[in-house]
């Protein structure tokens, strides 16, 4: 029913030079078993695409809500989507951070992104002080009830759960607590459009993910896949963890 993904965020890192690691990809996994996805920055969108072919699937990494208009340096989903795009990720902690991304910003740009045809990535996630204070399910349920939109294709939408504090820090939640907030996305999702809807979202894990623990991570009920920030840069760290999804229990 949810065809398993692999996302990798490039995040601002990548130049023509990096395609070589898209290259190695491709000749690695001509025709994965799961879907996979890079998000590079939108300046190698348009090349990445036409490198990659049918193999890969290409994202970007935000999108303003508006389709055009007086944005000076933003880009639209229907931008991306005629660069070569399918996906774009939002929400992502480091936007929340450093450009103070809330809540409404991001259901405006989800709501956007899936009128331009793209699947959302949408990210959640608490804070190393807020999982301490014992407030990961509330803080996580309150931005699946604030970042995604109303009438969603559930085929189009994606929640990418990557808690801040186990971003790029090499350190991970254990495995029971990934179950739990996955199994709380799940809940939040068919309380509100239904249990069949919420069947079809896909749910992604996301935090220092490598191919030492994408195994132990991908047998994890209710994971659908990750999104992968540092290891998707290196072809042979990102092809070890898709072939880890592609091994991966149904
Ligand atoms: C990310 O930033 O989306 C991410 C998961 O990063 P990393 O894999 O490097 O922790």
């Amino acid at each position: 029913m949810r065809r398993k993904l692999v996302a990798g965020n490039w995040k601002m890192n990548g130049l023509g030079a990096s395609l070589a690691e898209v290259d190695a990809l491709v000749a690695a996994h001509p025709a994965p078993a799961c879907e996979v996805l890079i998000c590079p920055p939108a300046t190698l969108i348009h090349r990445l695409a036409a490198r990659a072919g049918s193999a890969i699937s290409v994202g970007g990494q935000d999108c303003h809500a508006a389709a055009s208009g007086a944005h000076t340096g933003d880009i639209s989903a229907l931008m991306l989507q005629d660069a070569g795009a399918s996906h774009v990720i939002l929400g992502h902690s480091e936007r929340r951070a450093d450009h103070h991304e809330t809540d409404a910003d991001v259901r405006a740009k989800a709501a956007s992104a899936m009128d331009a045809g793209l699947v959302a990535i949408v990210c959640l996630g608490e804070t190393g002080a807020e999982r301490d204070a014992g407030r990961a399910l509330a803080v996580v349920a309150g931005q699946v009830a604030g970042s995604v939109p109303e009438g969603v294709n559930p085929g189009a939408l994606v929640l990418a759960y990557e808690p801040v504090w186990a971003i790029g820090t090499g350190r991970t939640p254990t495995l029971a607590e990934i179950a739990e907030v996955h199994a709380l996305m799940r809940a939040e999702l068919a309380a509100r459009f239904g249990a069949d809807a919420a069947a079809r979202v896909r749910l992604l894990y996301g935090g220092s993910v490598k191919p030492g623990n994408a195994a132990a991570i991908f047998a994890v009920p209710d994971v659908d896949g990750a999104l992968v920030g540092g290891a998707s840069l290196k072809a042979a760290d990102f092809s070890a963890i898709i072939a880890a999804l592609e091994g991966a229990p149904a």
